[in-house]
């Protein structure tokens, strides 16, 4: 693989700096204090958003009949970095853009193309995404949330949990089960509900990452017309594996590691406190377990470049981000604790607090490791 970008992506990234550079206020670093997953945030993306878009920037790579340019992999990976490093100003609608969009555009019908496409290539919509459960987290096919078919209606019944943004949101990628009583992967089936419908409560929950970043969403006799069922009953597990593929390499989370890194760096050096060689050999491990995750993640988008099946890879590269994100937090909290209690730091705060919870969010690190386990070295179930 030759990793020298061309002189076109190179012109393309220093497109988007110089974007990010006119358009992100002053006080962006407070707005990002919380995350991609704040609400701040996320209010913050329906200004920013449409402006990307203007620009030409939210959706290169969508299809010209849904207002992108079919620009290839590489240019969207690319945006997703600089987008990235910046601390992710489109919030939410990262989301709509790596994967809601373009599953919509495989598996919706006409009128729900028509109906939410449009709003997303705008940048003008926020989802939220239901899978997880009190009970069904890891093990998602047991997720108990339930759809029952009434004429020509669905009548839906659950609680999801830990749902990002679904204070904000106006629509619920929602999984529920369609099946009989035995439930299971081949009874789930997706639907997309809008947040208003009557019986939606949404709770928030306090949390290390801040208060209104995650929820609780309960469904009580939600009555949605079956129009918004998405795909077939049946099909959402395929459907949803589909989407997990798209989602999982979608952040390039090294790239803030990486300027967090750089960060700490410079500020220990001011402090005239890097000449040591245990922390210069943390920082270096730190650096490798960056670049480490950005070649698993290149291999990935390079797949998808030469249109080849979504493989193993993608679970190499999301261990990969996760150790790599957990190495920069750790070489901080070891050698710069005090800058996590002030103000001044706060993008490194910020960082710390997301490497925590980076190993469970979008599926825990340790299913990652049993598929890599039985897919990658072939090793038998349970050993
Ligand atoms: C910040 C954040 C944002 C999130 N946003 C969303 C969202 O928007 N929408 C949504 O639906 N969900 C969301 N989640 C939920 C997330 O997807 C789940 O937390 C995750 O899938 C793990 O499920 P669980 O919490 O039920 O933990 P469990 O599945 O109960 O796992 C608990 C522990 O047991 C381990 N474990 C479980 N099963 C196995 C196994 N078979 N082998 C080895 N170890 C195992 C896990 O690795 C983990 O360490 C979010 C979570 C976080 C932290």
């Amino acid at each position: 693989m030759d990793f020298t970008w061309t002189d076109e992506d190179a012109a393309y990234r220093a497109r988007i700096r110089a974007f990010l550079d006119r358009e992100l206020p002053d006080n962006w670093d407070e707005i990002a204090r919380h995350g991609p997953g704040s609400p701040e945030q996320t209010e913050f993306s329906l200004n920013f958003c449409p402006k990307l878009a203007e620009e030409g920037l939210l959706i290169p790579h969508w299809p010209e009949e849904w207002g992108g340019a079919a620009r290839p992999p590489w240019e969207h990976f690319i945006l997703g970095e600089e987008m990235w490093r910046a601390g992710e100003p489109r919030g939410a609608q990262y989301m709509n853009v790596n994967w809601i969009g373009p599953v919509l555009m495989k598996y919706g019908s006409d009128a729900q193309k028509a109906q939410y496409i449009p709003p997303m290539a705008e940048g003008r919509a926020i989802w939220c995404q239901g899978f997880s459960e009190p009970n069904a987290g890891s093990d998602l096919a047991s997720l108990r949330t339930r759809a029952v078919r009434e004429g020509e209606d669905y009548v839906i019944n659950g609680q999801k949990i830990w749902t990002s943004y679904a204070g904000l949101a106006s629509t619920c990628f929602l999984l529920a089960q369609t099946g009989g009583a035995e439930g299971g992967r081949s009874g789930i089936a997706i639907f997309l509900v809008p947040m208003d419908t009557p019986g939606i409560e949404v709770r928030a929950i306090p949390s290390l990452i801040g208060h209104g970043d995650i929820h609780e969403v309960f469904f009580t006799d939600v009555r949605v017309p079956a129009s918004c069922r998405l795909g077939e009953e049946g099909e959402g597990w395929s459907i949803i594996s589909y989407a997990l593929a798209n989602e999982r390499v979608g952040i390039p989370r090294y790239e803030m590691g990486t300027a967090e890194l750089d960060a700490m760096v410079a500020e220990l050096k001011r402090r005239d406190a890097f000449s040591d060689s245990i922390v210069r050999s943390r920082a270096s491990a730190a650096a490798a377990a960056c670049e480490a995750a950005r070649l698993q993640v290149y291999r990935v988008v390079d797949g998808r470049a030469r249109n080849e099946p979504p493989g193993n890879e993608s679970n190499l590269a999301r261990v990969a981000v996760i150790a790599a994100e957990q190495a920069v937090a750790d070489f901080g909290m070891d050698f710069l604790p005090d800058a996590f209690s002030g103000a001044d730091h706060m993008s490194m705060l910020s960082h710390h607090e997301r490497a925590i919870v980076t190993g469970i969010a979008a599926g825990a690190a340790e299913i990652q490791l049993n598929l890599i386990a039985r897919r990658h070295l072939n090793l038998p179930k349970g050993a």
